[in-house]
């Protein structure tokens, strides 16, 4: 199945979608998460792509499209994917489309997070991520065991540098304009599964279990 999962900064898209792959037993594509892979590394893409995500304005298309182009093209994608974080513009969702026709392939369902925007701050204030696997929590929502410290892996867990208030303003304001349209152009298509978001995390995960017709 190939899937694209949307929503606003803070929806919990990366927390649904890394359960979704292990269900579907395909991987978990995450535009923002190889990024900061990249920046951290400090590779020159991570150099080039910091310089945008520190104040919450959008990567480049050249960049981000040569990026997600060469990803969908590793083998581990022949049986699907879940895309977490593009398209964010109407242009990103037309260039997705050729570059999955040229491959022989089609998406065939856009999940879209829906959660009010005055729970969204609180979200991303919240949130920490882990420094070695990128697992996400949130201190008072799904916090770890122990604190500071990733379930999944033992590592560090640390706060991202754009969660802070001042960037999710502009990444808020940022997706408003340049990534809410494309709800109505992927209704448009028939392709959109509207969900609840604001739900605990796993009445969200079996209402898109739901939508999508899988029994998880
Ligand atoms: P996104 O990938 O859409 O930016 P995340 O999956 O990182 O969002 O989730 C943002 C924050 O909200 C994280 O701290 C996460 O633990 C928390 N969260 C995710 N889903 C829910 C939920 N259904 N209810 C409450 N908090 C949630
Ligand atoms: P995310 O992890 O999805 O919250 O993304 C973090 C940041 O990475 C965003 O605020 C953008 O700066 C950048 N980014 C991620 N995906 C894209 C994309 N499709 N186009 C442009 N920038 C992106």
């Amino acid at each position: 199945m190939n899937i694209v999962l949307m929503g606003p900064p803070g929806a919990g898209k990366g927390t649904k979608a890394d359960v979704m792959a292990r269900n579907l037993f395909v991987p978990h594509i995450s535009t923002g998460d190889i990024f900061r892979a990249n920046i951290k590394a400090g590779t020159e893409l991570g150099q080039l792509a910091n310089q945008y995500i520190s104040k919450g304005d959008l990567v480049p298309d050249e960049v981000t499209l040569a990026m997600i182009k060469d990803r969908l093209a590793e083998d581990d994608c022949a049986k699907g994917f879940i895309l977490d974080g593009l398209p964010r513009t109407i242009g990103q969702a037309d260039a997705l489309e050729a570059i999955l026709a040229e491959q022989g392939k089609q998406l065939d369902k856009v999940v879209n997070i829906d959660v009010p925007e005055e729970l969204l701050i609180a979200r991303l204030c919240g949130r920490r991520v882990c420094r070695n696997c990128s697992q996400t929590y949130h201190l008072e929502n799904n916090p770890p065991t122990e604190a500071g410290r990733c379930d999944e892996c033992g590592g560090e867990l640390y706060q991202r540098a754009d969660d802070s208030e001042e960037t999710i303003k502009n990444r808020l304001e940022v997706y408003r304009a340049q990534s809410e349209p494309l709800i109505a152009y992927y209704e448009q298509k028939g392709l959109l599964l509207s969900i609840n978001g604001n739900q605990t995390i796993n009445n969200v995960l079996m209402d898109i279990g739901k939508g999508l017709g899988q029994n998880w």
